[in-house]
């Protein structure tokens, strides 16, 4: 089951894991490989959960029994007094049997060799992979996939797939940063959090105004929209509606950003590119992009999309002006728990009453709508659930443990949702 991919020439779909949650949600709803990072300051997203030790462990064993392979992450830029955090992480990884570790800086990736030699190395999109002489340099140093910058056009990637003698893969779906891949010092500067060893604070999304020295407090009105100044905020990455080209190219894998993300924006982007994968894979010339894949990105939160560099440089229309924070037109409700007995189980995430509307997301058919109904908490009927909460109700369909409902956000939850982010 293990290599499938690979063996069919089947681009995996990657998808971010924070949490064990992640994993398992990634998996359940079609992900080929999860990335993740352990606790500490080795990968670019210090402030997720992330994992330890033991849960390492854990994920990847569950995941090597549902055939999925593990990536970790230590592609920060340590210093040498950084250094030292790296051998035990190295060893673990290697006792593990995790598939391949994604670095960036040449000295991990010379640790990496020394201390699990047998370790496939993928390089991370923060190396800036953008050219064929980097990635046949990168090839003769060991490496054996680059995640390449997400700064070229589809005609660069083609060009570099055709002379490449190792695996190449691309982020279709995701925030992006401003500066190249995370090469940027501005939170390094405002915060003192550097975005390079995964403190970023994204001051580049933050809502800026001038003001003269002797009149503090009084900002100039440097305004672009509505009042606001936001220069630098990128859109999100979306390469969906590109993907019969981003197949087209053959490439080895397809990421999806998003470590800080939430479960329901991993199973909706998982398998939303997994379903235009596959489809693409069953019939490359009839191929098409369904305006109902697009429907579900526009669910997870996002900053609007637009296709980066795939289709050439973008221009002003590449950053979202309007407003920072994130699209949001639906939240998680609950998580199915377990079903039997004509009921299921349910543990609410957000508040929940009696007639809300909401979606189940099938791992293996469309989204099916319902409403919350006659639920009850340790035999008794309730019509308000709160988060975190655990009840039954009867569902005219049956789930899988690990499902997930979503919920259409109100008017009202919507504005509440965007001042909070402009806030
Ligand atoms: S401040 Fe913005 S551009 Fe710079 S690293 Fe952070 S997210 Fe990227």
């Amino acid at each position: 089951m293990r290599y499938i991919s690979h063996v069919m020439k089947t681009p995996e779909i990657l998808s971010p894991a924070g949490n064990m949650e992640h994993l398992e949600t990634a998996i359940l709803y079609g992900a080929d490989a999860v990335y993740l990072g352990v606790r500490g300051e080795t990968n670019l997203r210090a402030g997720a959960r992330n994992f330890s030790f033991e849960e390492l462990a854990r994920g990847v064993a569950y995941a090597h029994a549902c055939g999925v392979s593990v990536y970790l992450t230590l592609n920060t830029y340590p210093h040498d007094a950084q250094l030292k955090g790296l051998p035990p992480i190295i060893r673990h990884a290697r006792d593990t049997g995790v598939d391949a570790v994604i670095v960036s800086d040449i000295g991990v990736l010379s640790l990496v060799r020394e201390l699990a030699p047998n370790m496939p190395i993928h390089l991370s999109t923060q190396a800036n992979t953008v050219n064929s002489r980097a990635v046949q340099a990168w090839a003769d140093l060991g490496v054996s996939r680059i995640i390449l910058a997400r700064e070229l056009s589809c005609e660069e990637i083609r060009n570099m797939k055709s002379r490449a003698p190792l695996e190449l893969e691309i982020f279709v779906h995701g925030s992006v940063c401003i500066s190249i891949s995370g090469r940027c010092l501005i939170s390094s500067y405002l915060c003192s959090r550097d975005a390079n060893q995964g403190r970023c604070t994204q001051p580049c999304r933050w809502d800026y105004a001038l003001v003269e020295r002797t009149r503090q407090g009084r900002y100039m009105p440097v305004e672009e929209e509505d009042g606001y100044t936001f220069l630098y905020n990128s859109k999100d990455l979306c390469l969906l509606p590109v993907m019969g080209k981003v197949m087209a190219l053959g490439l080895s894998g397809l990421k999806i950003e998003g470590r800080n993300r939430t479960s329901l924006y991993i199973a909706t982007t998982v398998q939303t590119y997994r379903k235009a994968r596959d489809a693409y894979l069953k019939d490359p010339e009839g191929f098409f992009v369904r305006p109902e894949w697009m429907d579900e990105l526009g669910k997870v939160s996002n900053r609007e999309y637009f296709t980066g560099f795939f289709l050439g440089s973008p221009d002003e229309q590449g950053i979202n002006y309007d407003f920072t924070g994130y699209v949001h037109t639906h939240h998680l409700a609950a998580k199915v728990l377990k079903t039997g007995e004509g009921k299921t189980v349910f543990e609410a995430r957000n508040p929940i009453i009696e007639g809300m509307e909401a979606q189940w997301l099938s791992s293996a058919g469309p989204v099916r709508d319902f409403v919350f109904h006659d639920m009850i908490v340790e035999g008794s009927r309730k019509t308000r659930i709160r988060p975190n909460e655990v009840f039954e109700m009867k569902t005219g369909f049956v789930p899988l443990p690990g499902e997930l409902i979503r919920k259409p956000l109100s008017e009202g939850d919507k504005v509440a949702v965007r001042e909070a982010c402009t806030s």
